[in-house]
């Protein structure tokens, strides 16, 4: 199977040609010949020898297309193709009549172009056009002259249901090709667009959101303006600059993080832990008043304390001093910020490990 999928996909010498068309090309000349093989055997079992040659003519054309294929570039093969399906389809209508489902080729040949030429949709649509008047101009000559033979039914059931699966199958086979990469294509860039979007309101060191992202989500709280109001909390390392001094960078930078998990995972769903900049972070409790972020803040400290960060064979614990303002349901967003870092520098002041209200 896979050799035959080889075969079938296997490109020609000229670059830059489009895989899409030219496996459009080959399933169009392979469906062809298939229905021509078919309809010469009906042809030869059931019916006299009117059909015959042309049918042979044509399955000879479809073969020599379907090697040319491997050799020419794949645009002029399909306009020769779609010529010489213009004169097949006048022929086994002349000959055969409606009854052998001729006719349908003319949908797959107004989808041929769609897919694979480079013109404007206005030329397209013109084509299309014309292969409808070329169907009716058909019927027409049909009807006027009649039929050259009339086959049994067991016949032309036979061939018109052979051309139509192959028709349909064709068309499946068309779209399934030109939408598969779409299809990929557009699930790639919804993912890649989720990952932008997290990117840009993620500090990349901690995980936690970024300044930007609460900022704007502070400005939504406050817009919501719901009864139970928000608080804001300020949070700075103590003394920090003394760990990247004394440990170095790296180790200055696992205490960034793990204080950013301490929080996270202290905080409930609705609130906010962001890094604020360098060691200090802002945490925001919607719906809380001071008491309820008081304890949650307690909670962080006690956690904050209790960690112990080993290195080699010296250890270091941390502390914060943390800065609580309650949204008075007057002033903005940036006046209750300051008033949280005020509180947060006056605990500093104050000693530092505390936390101000
Ligand atoms: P205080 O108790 O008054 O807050 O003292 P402090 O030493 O924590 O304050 P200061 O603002 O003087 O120092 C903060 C230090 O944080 C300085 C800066 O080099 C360091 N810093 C800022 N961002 C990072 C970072 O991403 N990683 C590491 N390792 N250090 C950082
Ligand atoms: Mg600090
Ligand atoms: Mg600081």
């Amino acid at each position: 199977m896979n050799k035959v999928v080889q075969i079938f996909s296997k490109e020609t010498k000229y670059q830059n040609e489009s895989d899409k068309i030219r496996l459009t090309l080959r399933m169009i000349l392979v469906m062809s010949v298939c229905i021509s093989i078919f309809e010469l055997a009906v042809e030869l079992i059931f019916m006299d020898t009117v059909g015959r040659i042309p049918t042979v003519i044509f399955l000879s054309l479809f073969v020599l297309l379907l090697i040319s294929s491997y050799y020419a570039k794949s645009k002029p093969v399909i306009v020769i193709t779609n010529v010489v399906w213009l004169f097949w389809i006048a022929s086994q209508l002349r000959i055969f009549g409606w009854a052998s489902g001729a006719w349908q080729i003319v949908i797959l040949m107004s989808i041929v172009p769609i897919c694979c030429y480079y013109a404007r949709m206005r030329w397209k649509l013109l084509m299309v056009l014309g292969l409808y008047a070329y169907l009716l101009s058909v019927y027409l000559y049909v009807e006027k002259l009649g039929t050259a033979v009339s086959p049994d039914p067991i016949s032309s059931f036979l061939v018109f249901s052979c051309t139509s699966l192959c028709v349909f199958f064709t068309i499946v086979y068309i779209v399934y090709i030109f939408v598969k990469e779409e299809r990929s294509e557009e699930r790639k860039l919804v993912k890649y667009n989720i990952q932008l979007a997290n990117q840009a309101r993620t500090d990349a060191l901690t995980g936690l959101f970024n300044r930007r992202y609460v900022l704007d989500e502070l400005a939504k709280i406050y817009e919501e303006n719901d009864p139970l109001g928000f608080c804001v909390a300020m949070c700075d390392v103590d003394f920090f600059k003394k760990v990247n001094d004394n440990y170095g960078h790296d180790v200055g930078d696992v205490v960034l993080k793990k204080v950013a998990e301490t929080m996270q995972e202290t905080i409930q769903d609705e609130d906010i832990s962001a890094r604020w900049g360098g060691e200090e972070f802002l945490l925001v409790f919607p719906k809380s008043n001071g008491d309820q972020a008081m304890n949650k803040l307690h909670e962080i400290q006690r956690k904050i304390r209790a960690l112990e960060f080993n290195i080699l064979d010296r250890s270091f614990k941390i502390t914060m001093t943390m800065g609580l303002a309650e949204y008075d349901f007057e002033s903005d967003v940036d006046t209750i910020i300051k008033a949280a870092d005020e509180k947060m520098y006056s605990g500093k002041e104050n000693g530092r490990d505390q936390i101000v209200f």
